[in-house]
């Protein structure tokens, strides 16, 4: 029997009856666009979030891109993001034509290195992405304090719904923040969704306005917008599986703990770091090993879904070769990239299936 990375059939099962009779009642009134279930969900998440504004989108990477440019951001201007994240939080920089300014992360947690983004600010910085890596809150309250106050800081919370830092929740950091609801993630919709949320009525505004076509009344456009919402089905499904998500965090927090014991013993294996002050959600459990592709081979070939989160650094992608860094520019991204390794790791995991994996691990590390 293999295990997969993730596992989307589970959750499904919990919800689907929920998601049945909420889809029905769409299919009913045929309100798939802008229907009253996108507002009652982007209030739930406001809500969970701890914010007092949300607004749904069509995907986490346009979540990014409309938090920068209600910002104000353009081009021109310059925003520092971590080198080790996915694609995303740089393109939605490039795409709202402003220029990523690469920096390294913290060896041990792999987090945006603070002071090295500090370094990074010029007269041309408008906003700093710290990007909440694995589902744990980048040290945000620190690089507040290290930058200047005119630079914004957007959260890319993709990774970390639920996670909290010093008892504040992912999402509420910041001046705006994004998620994605790919399927995958944390919060995963039957399609791509995406949110921003903010402590900010004039930020909020500007994304909602973005998001529909630049159109504040029907047949209004006083800017150039976009097409980009979350639609009616999606937010049934996510209304449904919010209800849950402390309950899957949790339990996932329990297999990440599992996990910390049963490699404690495992010679030649890195298990993550978590910062003080982070309880965080484990969107990937993500360890760390020499020699890794034989390793991910050797897992693979024993039935193990392991993964590479991520196999190459921003700069070292042919869409951002024009930004010119060769390798070694950020050494620690770099390092990490070639020896990071992500278990499979969903709520219902079970125990056999942990000692299955790190059995398996254990055999290809000796090997
Ligand atoms: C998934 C993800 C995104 C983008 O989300 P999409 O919904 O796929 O556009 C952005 N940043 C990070 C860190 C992510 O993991």
């Amino acid at each position: 029997m293999s295990i997969p990375l993730v596992d989307l059939a589970a959750q499904h099962a919990a919800v689907a009856d929920e998601v049945a009779a909420g889809w029905a009642q769409v299919l009913a009134t045929t309100a798939f666009v802008g229907g009253p279930q996108v507002a009652a969900f982007e209030a739930e998440y406001a809500r969970y979030a701890g914010v007092e504004h949300c607004v749904g989108v069509g995907n986490g990477t346009d979540a990014l891109e409309f938090a920068l440019r209600a910002l104000g951001v353009g081009p021109g201007d310059e925003c520092v993001v971590p080198a080790n994240t996915f694609i995303a939080t740089a393109e939605a920089v490039a795409r709202a034509g402003a220029t990523p300014v690469l920096v390294d992360c913290d060896e041990d947690t792999a987090l945006i290195d603070v002071a090295a983004a500090a370094d990074a600010v010029t007269a041309r910085t408008r906003a700093v992405l710290p990007v909440d890596l694995y589902g744990q809150v980048a040290p945000i309250e620190k690089l507040r304090a290290a930058l200047p106050a005119e630079v914004a800081i957007v959260e890319d919370g993709a990774q970390s719904q639920g996670a909290t830092r010093h008892g504040q929740t992912a999402g509420s950091f910041g001046d705006i923040a994004a998620t994605s609801f790919y399927p995958g993630k944390n919060l995963g919709a039957y399609g791509d969704g995406g949110a921003v949320t903010t402590a900010r009525a004039d930020l909020a505004e500007r994304v909602r306005l973005l998001g529909a076509h630049g159109s504040p009344r029907k047949y209004e456009h006083p800017v150039l917008g976009f097409n980009s919402r979350l639609d009616t089905l999606q937010a049934v499904v996510l209304s449904a599986k919010l209800r849950r998500l402390d309950g899957w965090n949790a339990a996932r927090r329990a297999a990440a703990a599992r996990y910390d014991a049963l490699l404690a013993d495992v010679a030649g294996v890195r298990t993550p770091v978590v910062a003080e002050g982070n309880v965080p959600v484990w969107h990937l459990y993500v360890i760390r090993v020499a020699e890794r592709d034989t390793v991910l081979k050797a897992l693979h070939a024993a039935g193990i879904g392991a993964g590479i989160h991520y196999p190459t650094p921003v700069h070292r992608t042919g869409a951002f070769a024009g930004l010119g860094h060769g390798e070694g520019a950020f050494p620690v991204s770099e390092r990490v990239a070639g020896e990071i390794l992500s278990l499979p790791l969903f709520p219902e995991i079970t125990e056999a299936q942990q000692e299955r994996v790190v059995s398996a691990l254990a055999d290809a590390v000796f090997a």
